[in-house]
């Protein structure tokens, strides 16, 4: 099985308040990227990586994976204005004859091989995807401005991460269509009828949003 990743780290990350992109925000020594980047190589369930930056970042992201050794990285190409369209740009790179796309984002840098484990042995079991998810602990309402309207059951409800994986076929033929609104990989190919399975996801794939989770994922790093 040859399973590519794509790993989007096209975001600006306003919300971080630094001038330059999330993915290049430094995490201990290295940007950010790095740790995602790392893992992906050490990986025996990846043969090879493309990676999606904002214009202008192709170069040292290439240099970055000279540094880190990281041999699997095939492309470093421009992403998009959305997620959707930076996972795009870098499924352009990936051959026919892949069988396997995991797609993850470079901002939940602690990714472990029991994750991409989950998500990808059950694509041999007949799903065309599977995505990483967690319960969700608060109670969750719908809103109209700041008024709440109604409460809505979290029992059907699960939080969803990345890495996400699929069957390559089938995340082209999503990605061949409209973009609008995809916040993620899976919610384009259930929209073109293909079957995702949810498996337990990790508290640590927390996503870098904010200083406080950078601070929370460095901690992680250390222990
Ligand atoms: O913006 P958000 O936090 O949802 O981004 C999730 C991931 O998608 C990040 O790793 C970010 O770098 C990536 N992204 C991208 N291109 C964009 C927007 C986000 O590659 N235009």
């Amino acid at each position: 099985m040859s399973v590519w990743a794509l790993l989007v780290a096209a975001g600006a990350g306003e919300r971080l308040g630094e001038e330059r992109p999330k993915a290049f925000v430094k995490l201990g020594e290295l940007p950010l990227l790095a740790e995602p980047l790392r893992r992906l190589e050490e990986s025996e369930w990846i043969d090879a990586i493309v990676v999606a930056v904002p214009e202008d970042w192709e170069e040292p992201v290439i240099l970055l994976a000279e540094e880190l050794s990281a041999s699997k990285v095939v492309a470093a190409v421009r992403g998009g204005g959305t997620r959707a369209e930076s996972v795009r740009a870098a499924l352009a790179e990936v051959p026919e004859e892949a069988l396997v796309v995991l797609v993850h984002d470079a901002a939940r840098p602690l990714l472990t091989e029991e994750v991409l484990e989950r998500v990808l042995a059950p694509l041999s079991e007949g799903w065309d995807g599977v995505v990483p998810g967690l319960p969700i602990a608060d109670t969750i309402k719908e809103v109209d401005g700041d008024r709440i309207v109604a409460t809505v059951s979290r029992d059907k409800l699960v939080a969803v991460q990345t890495p996400q994986a699929f069957l390559a076929p089938k995340l082209r033929e999503a990605y061949a269509g409209d973009l609008e609104g995809a916040t993620d990989c899976s919610s384009l190919v259930q929209a073109c009828g293909g079957r995702v399975k949810v498996v337990q996801g990790d508290r640590r794939l927390l996503k870098a949003t904010t200083r406080e989770d950078l601070e929370l994922i460095e901690s992680w790093i250390a222990t």
